[in-house]
């Protein structure tokens, strides 16, 4: 199989167990670097956009005009241009966090993250909940949350 993310989501779902068969050591510590330094894009479903307009108690209308952009027929969160920020980012804390999207909610058991250890150190250089003195997330609840756009 020639795609590295079709490789790690067929052995997800294979007796073939990946690299991370016996589970990473991952706690957010919510420091909110992975909102921020540098670009990409963070989706948001029409039923997250519903539910980001109930928490801050506006119109689904107004969270798109305010805080999205749209991105090959897509709705992302907007970010600061020079920073790269999210738009929700106040104060290096997430302003909407019981409502973030999935795609944040997931992080760091993105597939990108996921396809070999070293991709794994790569997140790790910038996001400090994983470490050695976290604790272990299982192999069963990673495949749960895993995350392929
Ligand atoms: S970079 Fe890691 S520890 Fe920091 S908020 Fe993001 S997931 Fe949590």
């Amino acid at each position: 199989m020639k795609n590295p993310a079709l490789q790690v989501l067929s052995e997800v779902h294979s007796e073939k167990k990946p690299w991370y068969k016996d589970g990473l050591k991952f706690s957010c510590t919510q420091c909110g670097k992975c909102c921020t330094g540098r670009p990409g894009y963070t989706w948001v479903s029409l039923d997250e956009i519903e539910a980001i307009a109930q928490f801050l108690q506006i119109s689904p209308n107004e969270v798109v005009s305010k805080y999205l952009r749209k991105i090959e027929g897509k709705w992302a969160l907007l970010e600061n241009s020079s920073t790269f920020d999210c738009v929700f980012l106040k104060d290096k804390k997430c302003s909407i966090y019981e409502v973030r999207p999935h795609q944040c909610r997931t992080f760091p058991w993105w597939l990108q993250n996921l396809q070999s250890e070293e991709d794994w150190q790569k997140a790790k250089s910038f996001c400090e909940g994983i470490n050695e003195e976290a604790p272990l997330v299982s192999f069963q609840e990673i495949s749960e949350n895993l995350h392929s756009e």
